[in-house]
């Protein structure tokens, strides 16, 4: 595995963030994500060929990205403690991937570090990044435990044989250090695991987007631009993350834009079925993106494609408490001119906010039946640009002396940041949440 940052992006450097700053700024087992199967079904097979020749830590991890272990492990899961069947109510298949990453990610690092101890540290450090996560999930103490005697019995069932005194000693040593990292990033961490909300005000802008208001029963103190894991009512069970489109106030209102992902487990339902008065559950805030405020003001290029435009917006209505603010240039794009939903506000917000500019951005010229309504625009309003937001933001130049903000589905998010490096864009003033 090494550090490579998987199939997607394996031969693409624009793209390229090391592994270590993948899973540490932002990672999020959830262990409640992914779309239904049953992950009991399949026969137990024979013990696979390993060498155990090589350090017992990379032994481990060649054990853990074996391609059964996720089907494996999620049995022994279920069998060992009853709470995890109520946990993993649909196929855990993607989250066990993403722990077999973050797993290998850390094992690997580990051996590398030959003794580092700042190495170990950021190991360690991740581990409590993600505990404070899981605070969600309300783990106890056994959890740990189960979880731990779950991932001993499937490697030793993988390792069949080949499984010895050395393994054993340095698994037990490994998850030792690791649950406890997790528990301490869950007693450290502060605030709420969960706050429940009301939903107060549904509004549906375009047909697959749905702008949801509502009221939390506890303020939850987010920064302008993080995201909140949030569970709904429309898909029990189902996480997923979505970014305030206002910044936290004292009332607990909060607004999310969300689109339906036709064929994902829970936009849709969430889109169709929203109504007053149902109840969210909304986990503790993650995410890096903010504006950098450090003086002298850099500019600041903003790109946000559909309902990538809800956490640009919180900054920018965060920035709006300032008297001086870096000088903004917002594209906002969509695939027709009638799904850019939000212009509204947008002009509203550029109306008294000299140091920012609005620039719409739609791929067709025009709308098809049912897209709209049209929105009646000031003609102040910079023209809209025609094409694929990479497309137009590159035509306009390498805005390389920009810190430089993206938002917007895992696609956009990939061509963006790899058209803007190709066009001359320092990777390094880029920033975008993790899709
Ligand atoms: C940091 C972060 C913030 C987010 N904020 C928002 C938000 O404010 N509003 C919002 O609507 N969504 C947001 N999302 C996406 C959201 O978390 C879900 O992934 C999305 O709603 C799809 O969920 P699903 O269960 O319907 O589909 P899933 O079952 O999770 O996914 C189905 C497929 O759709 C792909 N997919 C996921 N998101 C998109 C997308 N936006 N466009 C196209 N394909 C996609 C997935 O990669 C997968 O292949 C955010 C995601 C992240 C990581």
């Amino acid at each position: 595995m090494g550090n490579d940052p998987g199939p997607d992006h394996a031969d693409d450097d624009a793209f390229r963030i090391s592994a270590a700053e993948e899973l540490v700024g932002d990672i999020d087992l959830d262990p409640f994500l992914g779309p239904r199967h049953d992950p009991l079904a399949g026969p137990l097979d024979s013990p696979i060929e390993i060498d155990t020749s090589g350090p017992p830590l990379l032994v481990l991890r060649d054990l853990l990205c074996d391609e059964r272990f996720p089907e494996k492990f999620s049995r022994a899961l279920r069998s060992v403690d009853p709470d995890f069947r109520e946990m993993f109510p649909r196929d855990p298949g993607p989250v066990l991937r993403e722990f077999v990453r973050a797993m290998s990610w850390a094992l690997e690092t580990t051996e590398e570090a030959r003794g580092d101890q700042a190495t170990v540290e950021e190991v360690v450090d991740f581990a409590r990044h993600l505990g404070a996560d899981h605070r969600k999930l309300e783990l106890t103490p056994a959890h740990h435990q189960h979880f731990g005697e779950a991932l001993g019995s499937t490697l030793r069932h993988l390792a069949g044989r080949a499984w010895d005194d050395r393994l054993q000693t340095t698994l037990t040593t490994a998850y030792r250090v690791l649950s406890s990292a997790l528990q301490q990033g869950a007693e450290q961490d502060q605030g709420p695991a969960r706050v429940g909300a009301t939903v107060v005000d549904v509004l549906r802008p375009t047909r697959d987007v749905a702008v949801v208001r509502l009221v939390s029963d506890v303020m939850i103190d987010y920064h302008p631009g993080q995201y909140l894991s949030v569970l709904t009512p429309y898909s029990p069970g189902v996480w997923r993350r979505l970014s305030p489109a206002m910044p936290s106030n004292p009332a607990g209102q909060i607004e999310f834009h969300v689109r339906d992902v036709p064929g994902g487990a829970l936009s849709g339902s969430l889109v169709r079925g929203v109504e007053v008065g149902d109840r969210w559950v909304l986990a503790r805030p993650l995410g890096l993106l903010e504006v950098d405020r450090t003086e002298p003001y850099r500019d600041v290029l903003m790109i946000a494609g559909g309902t990538g435009i809800a956490p640009l917006r919180c900054l920018l209505m965060d920035m709006m408490r300032f008297g001086e603010n870096p000088r903004v240039h917002l594209f906002y794009g969509s695939r027709y001119p009638g799904e850019l939903y939000d212009l509204p506000t947008l002009v509203d917000l550029a109306a008294t906010s000299p140091w920012l500019t609005v620039q719409p951005v739609a791929e067709e010229a025009d709308d098809p039946w049912w897209a709209g309504p049209a929105h009646d625009l000031p003609r102040t309003l910079h023209r809209r640009q025609l094409g694929t937001l990479v497309d137009v933001v590159t035509r306009w130049g390498t805005w390389a002396d920009r810190q430089v903000i993206v938002s917007g589905s895992p696609d956009m998010l990939r061509a963006t940041v790899r058209g803007m490096v190709a066009a001359g864009t320092p990777r390094e003033n880029i920033s975008f949440d993790r899709p």
